[in-house]
């Protein structure tokens, strides 16, 4: 079986990804420090604990498992911790995908899916985000991701390194078969908050801004089923052991929801009331983000299948509660 050496494969993307690697047919070995990703969710092909910043570690680990190709997850990705502490965020994605590129290099591995974000483009005026759309973090978190992009992009000409980049725009939902899901430590996404408001595991939820241009005041996102970007990044990684060229992809639905959208789902689907209050805006946040998807859709011939925000919210609920009512519950 081929060996894809996948870091950050405890987390919440990289497990999904894993899930889809072992359906279909490839050997995942997952390189995680479990900082952020849980055990619990490494449930298919093995794991080796490690720290993308070690360099030696990462290297033997390499030499060890010698995979076809790799997947690079393993960084830090939050907004408001990127601006309190840059030179971490530095140390780990950048000082991390440096240390891969070399690792990969040293033994001969030709293919890499990198997880990068949708915050490369910062706040662009378009309705819909396309690849070339002009690219200006407005944070250190998506300035280290687009600085690994050129350091990806790079080691093609250095290194004969082919890539796919797979710039996602919000991930969400949980694993239709309820085994892992969304469970971050502090948990600061949207969707998670609303269903911890409906489970009653918090009072009410904050809504982060009501006077943004859109048309009910609230921000507008393009939420994306995990599982559908799992599924992107088999099919990118078919595509580069075919022989297939260097992509840089947008990974959205290409529809926008705002906060309020999703609130209106949660009541739904939940049959919870869900609190909310009115909260000043959080820094850096841009009033709409959404994904022209036609490239990936081209190139990878990749569909969203459970990328509606019905099927988002009701994945997501069906999983929470599975982990977070009280009598069953198993947090790290
Ligand atoms: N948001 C909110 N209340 C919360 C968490 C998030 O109103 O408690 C808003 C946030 O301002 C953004 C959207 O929900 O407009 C999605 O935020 P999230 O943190 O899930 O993802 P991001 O877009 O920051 O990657």
């Amino acid at each position: 079986m081929k060996k894809i050496f996948v870091t950050g494969g405890a987390g919440y993307v990289g497990s999904h990804c894993v899930k889809a690697l072992s359906q279909a047919g490839y050997e995942p070995v997952v390189f995680d420090n479990f900082s952020t990703g849980h055990r619990d969710f490494v449930r298919w092909g093995t794991a080796i604990v490690g720290d993308v910043r070690n360099a030696e570690a990462l290297a033997r680990a390499i030499e060890k498992t010698q995979p076809v190709a790799v997947m690079h997850f393993a960084a830090l990705s939050l907004v408001g911790q990127s601006v309190e502490q840059p030179d971490l965020y530095k140390d780990v994605n950048c000082g991390g995908t440096r240390n891969l590129l070399d690792a990969m290099a040293a033994q001969n591995v030709k293919a890499l899916v990198f997880s990068s974000t949708a915050a490369i483009y910062g706040e662009p005026n378009a309705d819909l985000i396309s690849e070339d759309t002009e690219k200006k973090p407005g944070n250190p978190y998506g300035e280290t991701k687009l600085a690994c992009e050129e350091m990806i992009r790079a080691s093609e000409f250095d290194r004969n390194i082919r890539s796919v980049c797979l710039r996602y725009f919000n991930a969400a939902g949980a694993d239709p078969d309820e085994e892992i899901g969304e469970h971050h430590l502090p948990e600061t996404h949207l969707i998670p908050i609303i269903l911890d408001a409906a489970l009653g595991r918090r009072e009410n939820i904050q809504i982060f801004g009501n006077d943004y241009p859109t048309a009910d005041g609230t921000a507008v996102r393009d939420y994306v089923h995990v599982s559908d970007l799992a599924n992107a990044h088999v099919a990118a990684l078919d595509h580069l052991l075919k022989g297939g060229d260097t992509l840089a992809l947008n990974l959205g639905s290409g529809q926008g929801a705002s906060v309020l959208d999703v609130i209106d789902a949660a009541r739904r689907l939940t049959s919870s009331e869900i609190q909310t209050t009115d909260s000043p805006r959080r820094p850096g946040d841009p009033p709409r983000l959404v994904a022209n998807p036609e490239a990936a859709r081209e190139k990878l011939s990749w569909q969203t299948m459970r990328s509606d925000i019905d099927t988002i919210v009701a994945d997501a609920w069906a999983w929470h509660r599975k982990r977070f009512t009280p009598e069953i519950t198993s947090e790290e």
